[in-house]
């Protein structure tokens, strides 16, 4: 018996000998060329990882929303430009666009940063329940503080490597301002931007180490109805009054019924922007701000309905619809699947960054806070996500227009919370000092690595282009976005001013 049981752990203990073998080998079998293995130790350094640390919570600080990333967009252009990259600034009509380009020729290999925050999102950084720094301030609820940053220090890494091993080929950075209002992208596409480049890398802030393929999210317009009516006296003479927030208000009642009539895939929200000042005063201005998203092939025909639902409101009440402004107009994303598959090797060979006991027990706070599974950070980097056959979110990126005009797939790198919620408190706390910078640190790891796949091996990049080239013949760019629309620079300003004097006692300055 008693032999049995040592021949049963002898060979228990050969298979684990036996899998670690193949274990090894098969980490072995992956390919870390000289130049990648450059661009990982150059990433690895303690200074560049306090230096891109600090980069990102001078921006969590300076929480900038969409198109007023004046600081933000400032600090990332300069940083490329002091490494060498030429930048230029105020790209495609918007003052905090930028592109920053280092290298020569073809193939031309761009990264995707973002840097905008989120109105009402104000929060201590490291402090694990509702606590603002400023009430009602902006904050980053979305990890972006992150973004462009970890695509900066990937594009550095990259151009050094670019140096040392005499790579032929461009890296560029393109610094995309307000994407929580989609809407950079389709105006730099628009503006050329991405007419010369072979293939996009795409990065988000995340809880997870993970890439995915294929459709996702809902296209979307983004559109601003403002109705004239009459003033008058709301007591003395509401005969001689039409009301435009009447109008506002019909539309909402006639969309809302509308809703009913649409397929499962329709997202719908709406602000009221300008209802009126006093009750006494009849108000002949007053606008709503929509968003109207759906799939790609439905999304024309919803906005239409929608826009009718506006006309009714303003021959109903006898005012004037007399603005349609749409700010945006954007596409679902279709992440090239070659792309995903190259990127989760590297993310793969980068592996989850090591979370100390601090970090863990921050975590599990959070979660406990939020109600969520008390689970710390996470220790495993995800598989490759598939897409889903039956529904792909509510909703929306501007990503979605570049995916395209160039193959793209994002990478999504840890550093949030598990369980923090997206566009919430719980992620302006988390996204913030330590667990921020490893995470951006392993995402820009896994955006270098995949730069240097792409710039040195031909093969890799034409099993990208030739998976895009085949999709775009059966789905040709075509905006959505309308030729007479422009980047609505006014949108947060007002916002920022009110913002930006209260808040520069908290900047991080780097
Ligand atoms: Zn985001």
């Amino acid at each position: 018996m008693k032999n049995i049981l040592i021949k049963k752990l002898v060979l228990s203990g050969l298979l684990v000998f036996v899998f670690q073998i193949l274990f090894s080998q098969s980490l072995a079998k992956i390919d870390i060329s000289a130049e990648k293995q450059s661009v990982l130790n150059h990433l690895a350094q303690p200074e560049v990882i306090e230096k891109y640390g600090k980069i990102s919570d001078a921006i969590w600080s300076y929480a900038e929303l969409g198109l007023q990333e004046f600081k933000s967009s400032a600090l990332l252009a300069k940083t490329l430009e002091d490494a060498g990259f030429k930048v230029e600034r105020g790209l495609a009509g918007m003052p905090t666009c930028f592109v920053a380009s280092y290298g020569s020729g073809k193939p031309v290999i761009g990264i995707l940063g973002e840097f905008d925050a989120l109105p009402m999102l104000s929060q201590k950084g490291r402090v694990p329940e509702q606590d603002p720094l400023i009430e009602g301030a902006p904050g980053h609820g979305c990890g972006h503080n992150t973004m462009c940053t970890a695509a900066a220090a990937a594009a550095i890494a990259v151009k050094q490597a670019i140096d040392e091993y005499k790579i032929q080929g461009t890296i560029k950075v393109f610094g995309s301002p307000a994407e929580e209002t989609v809407i950079s992208r389709p105006y730099m596409i628009r503006a050329g931007l991405f007419d010369d480049v072979d293939a996009v890398i795409d990065n988000h802030s995340s809880s997870k180490f993970i890439t995915s393929y294929g459709k996702g999210g809902n296209a979307l317009f983004s559109t601003i109805f403002t109705f004239k009516g009459k003033t008058s006296h709301s007591a003395g003479a509401p005969w001689s009054g039409r009301s435009a927030l009447d109008a506002v208000e019909i539309m909402n009642v006639a969309t809302n019924f509308l809703r009913e009539h649409l397929h499962y895939t329709h997202r719908m929200h709406y602000v009221v922007m300008q209802g009126g000042e006093a009750p006494n005063v009849v108000p002949d201005r007053a606008s709503v701000w929509y968003y109207v998203r759906n799939t790609d092939d439905r999304l024309e025909n919803m906005y239409e309905r929608v826009i009718n639902c506006a006309k009714a409101a303003a021959l109903a009440t006898g005012t004037e619809l007399a603005e349609v402004r749409c700010l945006t107009a954007i596409h679902q994303k279709h992440a090239n699947k070659a792309a995903a598959e190259l990127f989760q090797k590297n993310i793969e060979l980068v592996g989850m960054p090591e979370w100390s006991e601090e970090e863990h027990e921050f975590a599990r706070k959070l979660q406990e806070n939020l109600g969520r599974k008390v689970q710390g950070m996470p220790t495993a980097v995800d598989s490759l996500r598939k897409p889903s056959r039956v529904f792909v979110g509510g909703g929306s990126s501007d990503v979605g227009d570049v995916s395209l005009v160039t193959p793209l797939a994002t990478i999504r790198y840890p550093g949030a919370v598990p369980g923090a919620i997206g566009h919430h408190w719980s992620i302006v706390a988390g996204n913030y000092g330590s667990t921020a910078w490893k995470g951006l640190n392993a995402g820009a790891k896994a955006m270098a690595a995949s730069a240097i796949d792409l710039l040195t091996k031909p093969e890799e990049l034409k099993k990208l282009r030739d998976e895009f080239e085949a999709y775009s013949k059966d789905h040709p760019y075509k905006p959505f976005l309308p030729e007479d629309s422009e980047p609505p620079l006014d949108l947060n300003e007002e916002l920022m001013k009110k913002w930006r004097p209260l808040m520069k006692d908290y900047y991080l300055d780097y």
